[in-house]
């Protein structure tokens, strides 16, 4: 099959405009404002701005459209560049900012001004709402509408300089009040700010809205591909209409597609900061969140975002995805790249009776059961070992394949065990299981012929690593949430996270790295969390082993 005709429609139009020369090289941007961290819906369309650029032979720029310093600041800058980063993406020179462009865009607002294009009003925003009229009704003309090109010069200047205050006049274009389209309705170009900007200080008092800078942004930049989500749509006609009139360097062309939207999560920096701000969840980058942060403290891999990514594809019509597919991409991603290790989350003491108590030995295992390039580790195992408590039972039917008294089970990479006896505390709980190590085992079936049933993963006590673990299940329980009462708050799952405060890894552990997840044996995928320290390791479990999502 050739490439071309698997294509979403944005690559197939990229294509077409190389090749009938409309574009000599395609140039394409990702422009985040730095009011919260990057989500899983912004990975969409870093990997299809990026991606374009990459597919294409051209160039991605990273610009933010800091055009509202009350809600911005500079973590959010660090955080985005780190997270743009991580997916796998480098941009094309030096970070851009809108902010850079104030100047240029103050210079083209007198020209929009100079040829009656522009004016300032002096209604407040309740008027001006009252003035604009609805979906179904035009709008009426601000009585400020005919002011002259010397007096708005004058008026506009003065609000850069400063002489009013917040809100009390704007600039807007002068359209039509009549159009069908609201966005056409004299939108508002400038309005006046008394906030410190974390790229210009207290440079200005007026900031352009978003519809005057992006395009002339996306201009100045050369982008020829301006990407953004459908609900700019409305806004495209407003964008070529400023893009016409300024004497800009070149003329993009806005394209619009369908936001990512996933089940059993929002993707709205504004639910995520309240997320935050109401303590649900302990920041931007809880493994909870659906940040790119967050995902990836809680061991996400770049490639199965991207992956995910890709499989969803980039279409005009809003849908939802699952949340299980990039569940899937995950664990597709982690099953074949994943070291394995062994970890005991829930322990209960194994004392091997016949194996000397002074002895220890040095195990091999595989790291990974299908991959030769990752190399053996080595597991020390003794006459103490620690097992999961569900792995043990006194007596038992033929359906449960774990250690029972008088039977046997494999220890994982190490010998086959039979259990002999068990001691409880008062309460009545196991606390210890006495077992006997079936001689000549180690990579062998007992030579008796009565195999074991099962496998069941173990850690040495002489040597491991005691840690914490944290199970993380997804942060909301119903797949829209807030659908039943209006309250997205109201469906977060109360159990998305449960702490285990004894837990053993394997003495390979003490080498894990943030960021990089194992599998478990049996338990699913963890990594180490970031705010490990050398007297309290955490490990956060990614994911669990079992795969919901049909395709
Ligand atoms: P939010 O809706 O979460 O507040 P936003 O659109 O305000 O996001 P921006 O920082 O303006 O956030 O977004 C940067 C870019 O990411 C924009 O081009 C925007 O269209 C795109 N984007 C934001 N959310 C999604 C999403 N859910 N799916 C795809 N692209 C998205
Ligand atoms: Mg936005």
């Amino acid at each position: 099959m050739d490439a071309s005709s698997t294509e979403n429609f944005l690559q197939q139009l990229v294509r077409k405009d190389l090749e009938e020369g409309r574009v000599a090289e395609v140039h394409t941007r990702f422009p985040p404002e730095p009011n919260g961290y990057l989500h899983i819906g912004h990975a969409k369309s870093i990997c299809l701005n990026f991606g374009l650029a990459e597919q294409f032979g051209g160039k991605c720029n990273l610009r933010f459209d800091d055009t509202n310093p009350a809600k911005e600041d500079q973590r959010f800058v660090e955080s985005i560049k780190s997270d743009v980063e991580w997916l796998g993406f480098k941009w094309h020179g030096e970070v851009r900012y809108a902010s850079e462009y104030f100047e240029r865009l103050y210079e083209w607002a007198q020209d929009l001004i100079r040829k009656g294009c522009a004016y300032v009003c002096d209604l407040s925003a309740d008027e001006a709402r009252e003035y604009r009229g609805t979906l179904s009704e035009g709008g009426r003309n601000s009585p400020y509408r005919d002011r002259s090109v010397e007096e708005n010069l004058e008026l506009f200047q003065a609000m850069r300089k400063g002489k009013y205050k917040t809100g009390e006049k704007t600039l807007r274009a002068k359209i039509d009040m009549a159009s069908g389209n609201i966005n056409m309705r004299d939108p508002i170009l400038y309005r006046i700010m008394r906030a410190s900007h974390h790229q210009t200080g207290d440079a200005w008092p007026i900031y352009p809205t978003y519809d005057f800078a992006h395009g002339q942004e996306d201009a100045i930049e050369g982008i020829t591909h301006s990407i953004c989500t459908l609900e700019f749509a409305d806004h495209r006609p407003l964008y070529e209409w400023l893009l016409e009139r300024l004497p800009v360097p070149s003329q993009p062309r806005q394209y619009e597609f369908a936001r990512l939207n996933l089940n059993y999560t929002v993707t709205s920096k504004r639910k995520l900061k309240q997320l935050v701000d109401e303590g649900v969840v302990s920041g931007w980058d809880d493994p909870r969140m659906p940040t790119i942060a967050g995902m990836r403290r809680a061991g996400f891999s770049a490639k199965a975002i991207r992956d995910f990514c890709d499989a969803i594809g980039v279409t005009r019509s809003d849908s939802v995805n699952e949340f299980a597919q990039l569940e899937h991409a995950l664990r597709n991603d982690l099953d074949k790249n994943a070291p394995r290790a062994m970890c005991v989350i829930d322990p209960v003491e194994v004392v091997l009776t016949n194996y000397d108590s002074h002895a220890t030995e040095l195990l091999n295992a595989p790291d990974h059961p299908h991959r030769d390039d990752i190399p053996l580790r080595s597991l020390p195992f003794g006459a103490r070992l620690y097992i999961e408590k569900e792995d043990f039972r006194e007596s038992a039917n033929k359906k449960y394949k774990r250690l029972v008294i008088g039977k046997r089970v494999r220890l994982r990479g190490a010998y086959v065990i039979e259990a002999e006896s068990c001691t409880k505390n008062e309460a009545g709980d196991i606390v210890q299981i006495q077992a006997k190590v079936v001689e000549g085992t180690l990579g062998a079936d007992p030579a008796d012929g009565i195999k074991a049933k099962g496998v069941i993963h173990w850690v040495a006590q002489h040597e491991n690593v005691p840690c914490k673990i944290h199970l993380y299940e997804r942060l909301f329980k119903a797949e829209q949430p807030g659908k039943e009462t209006g309250n997205f708050l109201d469906d977060v799952n109360p159990n998305s996270l449960t702490v285990l405060d004894e837990a053993y890894a394997e003495k390979s552990l003490l080498d894990a790295k943030p960021g990089v997840s194992y599998q478990f044996e049996r338990l699913g995928y963890f990594c180490l969390d970031k705010t490990s320290s050398s007297d309290a390791t955490i490990f956060n479990r990614t994911i669990s082993l079992r795969d919901s999502f049909d395709k």
